[in-house]
């Protein structure tokens, strides 16, 4: 299994590294693959063995012009090589476009990065029928090498994110089904995931582990999903 937590712009250095030495020793204590996505700030401000950090964001380039952003250069010099692409925060607050995503993915395949892909649609698409649905999330697969040996996807239902609201488990395990179709590469569920539920999301066929922000800012919280997994 993979778990992941997406931190989000949550915690300060101080408590990143305090929060991933934690989550370190609860991993070492499993054989499941943890990932953690700190803010940029605290990229550099961990020491992990068995825990593989990575970037929430970058830069389709080594260096140059992109204020705001990081690149190759600066994510090289602390050793990540893991990125988080097309989180829905980053598709539906900062307007990147599939384009850009698929620029994104191109661009960190081609430097061997592990890449965390995430899919997954709004309130009003799940509303609008299965079809429409389905339809948004393979638009989402545009422009992307599915097979790409380095891929994990997550599926994450835009309005399960934050919100406490999450599908039924039947839908998770049918959505996850049609998705794997598409992909055979590892398959994360997102949204909304937390003590109380991840046994039981860990438990569906064809997932292969959960990606989680908010439940997953306590250490200790995390880590008990990590147990159960
Ligand atoms: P959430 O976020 O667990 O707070 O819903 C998940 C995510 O955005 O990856």
């Amino acid at each position: 299994m993979i778990i992941a937590a997406n931190l989000k712009t949550n915690l300060t250095r101080h408590d990143t590294a305090s929060y991933i030495e934690e989550v370190d020793k609860c991993a070492k204590q499993s054989n499941q693959e943890v990932f953690v996505f700190p803010a940029i700030s605290s990229l550099d401000s961990f020491s992990a063995e068995k825990v593989e950090v990575g970037t929430q964001n970058a830069y389709p380039t080594v260096n140059g012009a992109f204020t705001g952003e990081i690149g190759l250069e600066q994510l090289e010099e602390f050793g990540i090589k893991t990125i988080l692409i097309g989180h829905s925060e980053r598709r539906h607050i900062l307007g990147e476009t599939q384009e850009f995503i698929a620029k994104k993915f191109a661009y960190f395949k081609e430097q061997g990065f592990t890449i965390v892909y995430c899919v997954g649609e709004p309130k009003e698409k799940r509303e609008a029928g299965k079809e429409a649905m389905m339809e948004y999330i393979s638009a989402q697969y545009e422009g992307i090498d599915t097979s790409y040996e380095k891929l994990i996807i997550a599926y994450e239902p835009v309005w399960a994110i934050g919100t406490g609201l999450t599908p039924t488990l039947e839908d998770i395990e049918d959505i996850h089904t049609e998705l794997k179709q598409k992909s055979s590469a590892p398959l994360l569920y997102g949204g909304s995931v937390k003590v109380t539920n991840a046994k039981e999301v860990l438990s569906l066929k064809n997932v292969d582990g959960i990606l989680v922000g908010s439940a997953a800012l306590y250490a200790e919280h995390f880590c008990t999903m990590i147990q159960y997994a």
